[in-house]
C-alpha cells in the first residue's frame, strides 16, 4: 500500500491542551492544585488525589527511558521508510510516563538514559512529542 499516510493522534476535549501545547513547543501536563502532581493521560480528576481542581503546566520535557522496544517489522504501511524504529515510555522527571519515540539510533538506546522533548511536525496541525537522548 504505497503512500498510505501514517495515523495522527486526534485530539480529545480532556487531551486538547496537551496537543495545543506540543504546537507551541511546550509539553504541557495536568498538575493538580491540591497535591502539586503532574500526571498523564490527561483525565478530570487528579489519579492521586481525585481533586477536580489542576491546571495545565509546562514540564521540564526531560527524563528518563522507563523501557523500550525496537520495530523492525512493518505493522503499518506508512512506518515502512522508518524500520528499525524505537518505540519507549518515557518516565518525565515530574513522574508520568508517556508512550513515544525516541529518534536516536536504535543501537544507542538504553534503559534509563536520559532524555529531552523533541518536537516533530507531522502535518499542519499536529506536532508529536518525541525524545533523544541527551548526549
Ligand atoms: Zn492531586
Amino acid at each position: 500500500m504505497a503512500g498510505a499516510e501514517k495515523p495522527l493522534p486526534r485530539p480529545a476535549p480532556e487531551s486538547r491542551a496537551f496537543w495545543e501545547g506540543a504546537k507551541e513547543k511546550k509539553l504541557m501536563l495536568p498538575c493538580c492544585d491540591a497535591c502539586g502532581k503532574f500526571w498523564f493521560p490527561p483525565s478530570q480528576r487528579c489519579p492521586h488525589c481525585l481533586s477536580s481542581n489542576f491546571d495545565w503546566r509546562e514540564t521540564k520535557g526531560e527524563g528518563r527511558i522507563y523501557s523500550f522496544v525496537v520495530y523492525h517489522r512493518v505493522y503499518h504501511p506508512a512506518f515502512e521508510a522508518d524500520v528499525p524504529y524505537v518505540v519507549a515510555i518515557v518516565e518525565l522527571d515530574e513522574g508520568p510516563r508517556l508512550i513515544t519515540n525516541i529518534i536516536d539510533a536504535p543501537d544507542r538506546v538504553r534503559c534509563d538514559a536520559r532524555v529531552r522533548v523533541r518536537f516533530e511536525e507531522a502535518d499542519a496541525d499536529v506536532v508529536l512529542p518525541k525524545f533523544a537522548l541527551i548526549e
